[in-house]
């Protein structure tokens, strides 16, 4: 999400004249979009604000400034803290960010008011329209959309409600109108993106034939010309229907890949959350997908060392992680966030034993990634090219169906197009191929794994 808003302000400020260049070293101006989900992220983007502060020595026209979560989250002690910020723009405001600017630079300039840092944190009615552009000129084969902002959940350990407001969704008219906007311009993957996509218009949007808004925005997109692929993130393991498990099977263009939040295998730890599922649901939700998609790859997010995990409550967690054998998790040790619920819970867990957890984790995910990429080798699988891979001369990158990174020697004119990669080769993260010549350029078709 925080990438997406990013990109939508660097369209924004290209919009306005602004060029993105491609290093910090050569920048007059930097925006630090930042996260902050965990004191981590929030410290390291303190650390680089200071760092880059000190461009003002030798160009007094540098220009700083912070936005996102963490500039919401910390507000006007962030200006105390770092005396040289000159911008500071909340989650409900990135589109303001051009205007911003254009009054700093014109103030550096003597051709204004001196602002002292411009602070923009307030809410905004209709806010999450406004995270629609795209740099059209270079589109991305493979690309985000914001279909809602905010979060009404009361998860015990996230700052997100706090950061990112209300749950507030864009219509359907809209974001179809954004994704044709993309498929013309060359985008032929879409991600939609939201906190809980699931929720997505619960309160706005009627449900029509048994389906859920979600699931008509899904099929509303399914018909997009251009568009090949379709993927979310993130859905909640609660509201995840028959309707939406049953999207795979009647959408063609949803991918084989479902990221479902699962933060704990244990019902105790679950229930400390406020996460309103058990994982005998979560269970059914992965099976109900496997029966309607046999080879469905499934990722997940966990959080190890939330206060009161006991060693039973974590083992709970392991046999759980590797039963289900997911390809690909983010595994989070719980930081603790002033103001949220599970802040003040006692029983905090020691920092080496939630690295020690976090690590017997990550072990089983790359044994488990390593077992079903292996799998894949003397397969034929669809790739969608994203273009030059980031390592070797004439190679190419994209990714299959089931969201595994593929790498095959290709020309750079086959980015955007779908091929059909002979699969020759797989480490953890990614699988190594070659052109199948008969079948490159392949249509989305889903009879092989109905097959199975
Ligand atoms: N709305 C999404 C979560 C967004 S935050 C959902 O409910 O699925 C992304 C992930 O960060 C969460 O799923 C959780 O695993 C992790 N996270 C959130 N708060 C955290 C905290 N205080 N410490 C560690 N990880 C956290």
């Amino acid at each position: 999400m925080n990438e997406r808003d990013s990109e939508a302000v660097a369209a924004m400020l290209r919009d306005r004249g602004y060029s993105i260049v491609g290093h910090e070293k050569e920048a007059d101006v930097v925006l630090l979009n930042t996260c902050a989900v965990r004191d981590q992220a929030e410290q390291k983007a303190i650390g680089k604000t200071g760092y880059l502060a000190k461009n003002k020595r030798t160009n007094p026209e540098f220009v700083i400034g912070i936005l996102g979560c963490m500039a919401q989250n910390r507000g006007r002690e962030l200006v105390d803290r770092l005396p040289d910020l000159d911008l500071l723009v909340g989650t409900q405001k990135f589109h303001r960010v051009p205007d911003h600017l254009d009054n700093i630079i014109a103030s550096m300039k003597g051709r204004g008011p001196t602002p002292g840092t411009i602070v923009d944190l307030d809410e905004e009615e209709g806010s999450q329209n406004t995270i629609r552009a795209h740099n059209v000129e270079e589109p991305r084969v493979s690309a985000f959309v914001s279909i809602m902002q905010g979060c009404n959940m009361n998860c015990t350990f996230c700052i997100v409600p706090k950061t990112r407001g209300r749950e507030r969704c864009r219509s359907i008219t809209d974001i179809v109108e954004e994704i044709e906007e993309m498929a013309a311009a060359g985008t032929r993957e879409v991600t939609l993106l939201g906190q809980i996509v699931n929720s997505y218009g619960r309160r706005e949007i009627p449900f029509l034939n048994g389906k859920s808004p979600f699931v008509q925005l899904l099929e509303a997109v399914n018909e997009v010309k251009g568009i090949e692929r379709i993927r979310f993130t993130s859905p909640h393991p609660r509201g995840f229907k028959q309707d939406l498990i049953e999207a795979y099977r009647d959408l063609p263009k949803l991918c084989e890949h479902v990221h479902l939040p699962l933060q704990s295998g244990s019902n105790r730890i679950l229930r400390a959350m406020n996460r309103p599922y058990s994982r005998e649901r979560y269970r059914q939700i992965i099976d109900d997908l496997r029966a309607i998609v046999p080879d469905m790859y499934f990722s997940t997010d966990i959080i190890v060392g939330f206060p009161g995990e006991s060693a039973a409550d974590f083992e709970l967690t392991r046999e759980f992680f590797e039963e289900i054998g997911f390809e690909m998790a983010y595994i989070f040790k719980y930081s603790v966030r002033t103001g949220t619920p599970a802040a003040d819970l006692e029983d905090q867990v020691p920092q080496a034993v939630k690295e020690e957890r976090n690590q017997i984790l990550l072990q089983i995910l790359a044994e488990r990634s390593m077992v079903r990429n292996r799998s894949l080798i003397g397969t034929t699988q669809e790739v969608l090219v994203e273009g030059p891979a980031r390592k070797g001369e004439g190679i190419l990158a994209g990714r299959t169906r089931g969201n595994r990174k593929a790498v095959f020697p290709g020309d750079r004119d086959l980015a955007g197009k779908l091929v059909n990669l002979h699969i020759e080769g797989a480490s953890v993260s990614t699988l190594r191929g070659i052109l199948n010549p008969d079948t490159s350029d392949s249509k989305v078709d889903k009879s092989h794994l109905l097959a199975h």
